[in-house]
């Protein structure tokens, strides 16, 4: 997330209303945790609201629940440069939060707030620290600060160690049904059959769905959704596949193929799921899942490699002629 030119002041979800009251009211009666754990599905609003939560609590005057927008600490907030506010995420280059961050991050708690209220650290996503950045903040976690605020959030919560998460208190923000979602996205693209397409390629997720609206990229990623889609129903080859799906990253690649395979399990047409092909799919969902995990925590395999190994696998399980039509039509029909 880009930390500068935010708006005067930052406002939880329209689905978060819940956890917004439980956090602001904790903060009202400086009962807010020390560590928070923000756990739940990718792109659903997560770190809006650790932002909206950062910003309130650096705030010198807040009014309804929010962060006023007015003082000077909202005006060094909104341009990212609060000198008692971090938000660590992976650098551009990278694919983890490196010690090093998290040993900057330990330096910094351990300062004097420069404002007197408090300092506020987040970390995004937290499964993508390796072992030495965890173990480096979990010292900050057994012997926090009392004028600071750790927020972490994850969408795997079985990659962050046992060890952190244990010391965090952990909320699940609310996940939007489909019409708040579309609600939400209306007011980006003034038309609901627009919204429901963008909802539809991002498998659900809004914030997904405004980022493929913002990059125009929505297109692009249903014709790589309609290629694998195609190969899982058997009338994709796999060299075929392999070459519409060469432009996706890797995590991109592991994330859209666990999608079709968790949809596939749940549908389940067509598979008998105690039989072989069904231990051997859920055999299959473990391994990307596993995948998914060291690619979180830094490991960086050859793409091409990966790809044909994963779809190589998938043949193997259902034979070349995959599962024909049990499979349900790909997300973005409006596209492929
Ligand atoms: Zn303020």
């Amino acid at each position: 997330m880009a930390l500068s030119g935010l708006p005067a002041s930052s406002a939880p979800l329209p689905w978060q209303g819940e956890s917004w009251s439980r956090l602001a009211g904790q903060q009202r009666s400086d009962k807010l945790p020390h560590a928070l754990l923000l756990v739940g599905p990718q792109h659903t609003g997560k770190a809006l609201l650790a932002l909206a939560l950062a910003r309130l609590l650096l705030c010198a005057q807040p009014s309804n629940g929010r962060n006023c927008g007015q003082c000077h600490a909202c005006a060094l907030s909104a341009s990212g440069s609060h000198g008692d506010w971090r938000w660590l995420q992976p650098e551009t280059d990278s694919r983890i939060i490196k010690v090093e961050q998290v040993r900057e991050l330990v330096e910094f708690t351990n300062r004097t707030a420069s404002f007197g209220r408090c300092k506020v650290a987040v970390l995004a996503p937290a499964e993508c620290m390796n072992a030495s950045a965890a173990n480096a903040l979990l010292k900050s976690l057994e012997e926090p600060a009392a004028d600071t605020y750790l927020i972490l959030i994850s969408h795997r919560p079985h990659g962050v160690p046992a060890t952190l998460r244990s010391r965090c208190q952990i909320l699940r923000p609310e996940v939007p049904t489909a019409e708040q979602s579309l609600v939400w996205l209306d007011r980006l693209t003034a038309e609901r059959a627009q919204s429901e397409t963008l909802l539809e390629v991002a498998r659900g997720k809004p914030l997904l769905a405004q980022q493929l609206f913002r990059e125009g990229s929505a297109q692009a990623l249903a014709a790589t959704q309609g290629a694998l889609c195609g190969f899982m129903r058997g009338r994709v080859p796999l060299a075929e596949a392999a070459v519409a799906l060469s432009e996706l990253s890797v995590d991109a690649f592991l994330a859209q193929f666990a999608a079709q395979l968790r949809g596939l399990l749940r549908n389940c047409a067509g598979v008998d799921l105690s039989g072989y092909q069904g231990r051997a799919l859920f055999v299959l969902l473990d391994d990307v899942m596993r995948l998914q995990r060291a690619v979180d925590a830094g490991s960086n395999p050859n793409r091409q490699l990966l790809l044909e190994s994963v779809l190589g696998k998938y043949c193997r399980v259902l034979g070349a002629a995959g599962l024909g039509d049990t499979i349900p039509a790909p997300s973005g029909r409006h596209f492929v």
